[in-house]
């Protein structure tokens, strides 16, 4: 299959002739061909038009048909085969099998998507039946569903070139709740991003919806990216990458007339909590463990370890020996991008001269131009308290342990810690009651807190939370994977004393699409 170097503006490819985008080799940083024409304000203009004339029409589809298109979209990707496995391993630097999985989640994602909007309860139906007999007044007719926001950006990571980008979890969610998706494609991937928007482009066309559903838009500057953000058809804003990126989006969308909620994943450090007796009892092994995570897919992930927070002594140096000889034998590897390499070696340089801070160890030497090595950074709790950029995410294989005078100190730079999206705690049985008090101050700071293992492994199911207080994203009431995702891209309509003619399917009397539905308060399951 050939990569097209066109636009995808409803059903039409066009040539951007804004400039070009050319997708790199990560590992040699050769270019890749061809060179991708950057859309032009008109042509993002057309895009906008035509998210509008479709959102209406879409939204009212038979759920039967969106759920097939979400599916329709899964085969299209994997019938593209093996030239969409080996562009995207070209263009991130990422192995063969992890994209290949990869690939599975994305398809699994929308499939999941799919049973979801079939199973109809995402519509929220509640209904409070007219009392026209209740005394002193009488009560209306109120009838409450959710409808979908309208047209959805969404901005792709960099680093889950095929899950979290155009056809990933933002994409899958919006399209599940009845919105049409932009998306800008993102510059480290664009040769995926051309492959997997042909495949949409056809789901839409193989199950006749409105043209206006998917539109791809490549971006040669910050033009397009920032007028699809600005324009008044554009309801609702996924993204994922940098802090910087996701707040400027973020002031941009607050700024419009009429503000919209942008859903960012921008910046978390994870903190990896070592409680004593854990220490005392397994501290080698979880070093092991840490080593690994820490190093994974070259410490490229949301979810990565860059935070270790313990008890000075013994225990924890026994840890720091484990660690450390587990990272000297992972070899560096390949990252996504220049820049993404060239940002971490900076990072690395910056802390490894700070005064307050020691490298520990380092990962095995990089042997290629964009290879990066893992480190390993320690310091004190006072340190971290009186220096605000020890707290920063450093993206890529990096971490630094905190070394506590006693766990109460532990607890009180928790407390201080900016919003995250995990907090892995590493406890045994005796270590259960101190484990206990922190809960409260974890779960006002990150999204998801779990115990002897680390986060980087991100389950799609319906109860995983990926998100957290801000900066880990720009709203911490909502995840963007699993299936309470659709969520962000829905709002509550209540329709009072409206004939039963003019209500929609969801809210009939009859109960037509045999959802379930809360009447008076109370739950009534269709099946
Ligand atoms: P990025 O530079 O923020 O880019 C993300 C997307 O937003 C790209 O499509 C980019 O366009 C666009 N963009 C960025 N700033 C913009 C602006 N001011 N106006 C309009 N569009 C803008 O992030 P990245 O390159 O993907 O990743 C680099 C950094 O992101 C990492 O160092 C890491 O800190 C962070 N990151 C975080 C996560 C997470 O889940 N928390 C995941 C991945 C990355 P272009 O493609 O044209 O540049």
């Amino acid at each position: 299959m050939e990569i097209s170097s066109d636009l995808l503006i409803g059903k039409q490819s066009v040539h951007g002739t804004n400039g070009a985008i050319k997708g790199v080799d990560a590992a040699t940083g050769e270019p890749l061909a061809p060179a991708f024409g950057g859309a032009t304000l008109a042509q993002l203009e057309d895009a906008c038009a035509l998210a509008w004339a479709a959102s209406d029409v879409y939204r009212e589809l038979p759920l039967e048909t969106r759920a097939r298109f979400l599916e329709t979209i899964a085969q299209n990707i994997l019938d593209i085969g093996d030239v969409l496995i080996e562009r995207c391993v070209a263009e991130s630097g990422l192995p063969r099998g992890r994209i290949e999985g990869e690939r599975g989640r994305t398809v699994g994602q929308l499939r999941m998507f799919a049973a979801v909007v079939r199973e109809g309860d995402f519509l929220g139906v509640r209904i409070d039946p007219a009392q026209p007999q209740r005394q002193p007044l009488p009560r209306v007719d109120l009838r409450l569903r959710y409808v979908p926001l309208g047209p959805v950006a969404v901005f792709g990571a960099s680093n889950f070139p095929l899950a979290f980008s155009v056809a990933g979890g933002d994409t899958a969610s919006a399209f599940a709740a009845g919105c049409p998706v932009i998306a800008k494609a993102h510059s480290a991937h664009p040769g995926t991003s051309a492959l997997v928007g042909a495949a949409v482009q056809k789901a839409v066309a193989d199950c006749g919806l409105p043209e206006g559903t998917f539109s791809l838009l490549f971006d040669s500057g910050r033009d397009i990216g920032q007028g699809l953000v600005s324009d008044r058809r554009i309801k609702a804003v996924g993204f994922t990458g940098s802090r910087g990126g996701g707040t400027a989006l973020m002031k941009l969308a607050a700024a419009r007339r009429e503000p919209i909620p942008v859903y960012a994943e921008m910046s978390s450090i994870n903190p990896v909590l070592l409680f004593p007796n854990a220490l005392k009892n397994r501290g080698a092994a979880i070093g092991k463990a840490f080593a690994s995570s820490l190093a994974l897919g070259a410490g490229q992930f949301c979810t990565n370890p860059g935070l270790v927070l313990a008890v000075d002594g013994p225990d924890l140096d026994a840890f720091i020996q484990a660690t450390s000889a587990a990272l000297a034998d992972i070899p560096a590897a390949t990252m996504l991008t220049p820049g993404i390499h060239r940002a971490y070696v900076s990072a690395l340089g910056k802390t490894a001269e700070h005064s307050d801070v020691k490298t520990l160890a380092r990962g095995g030497e990089a042997k290629g131009a964009t290879q990066g090595q893992a480190a390993l950074f320690s310091t004190t709790a006072a340190a971290f308290r009186a220096n605000a950029e020890l707290q920063e995410e450093i993206f890529g294989a990096a971490s630094l342990i905190v070394r506590c005078p006693d766990l109460a100190t532990l607890f009180d730079l928790i407390e201080e810690l900016e919003g995250q999206l995990t907090a892995a705690l590493h406890i045994d049985e005796a270590d259960y009651a101190d484990a206990a008090k922190i809960l409260p101050a974890l779960e006002r700071r990150t999204g998801r807190i779990l115990v002897n293992g680390f986060g980087t492994g991100v389950e799609v199911g319906h109860a995983m939370v990926h998100g957290g207080p801000f900066p880990s994203t720009a709203d911490g009431r909502s995840t963007s994977v699993g299936s309470l995702a659709i969520d962000r891209f829905l709002r509550p309509v209540s329709y009072q004393d409206m004939p039963d003619a003019l209500l929609p399917d969801a809210l009939k009397t009859e109960n037509p699409l045999g959802l379930n539905r809360r009447i008076d308060g109370k739950l009534q399951l269709s099946k």
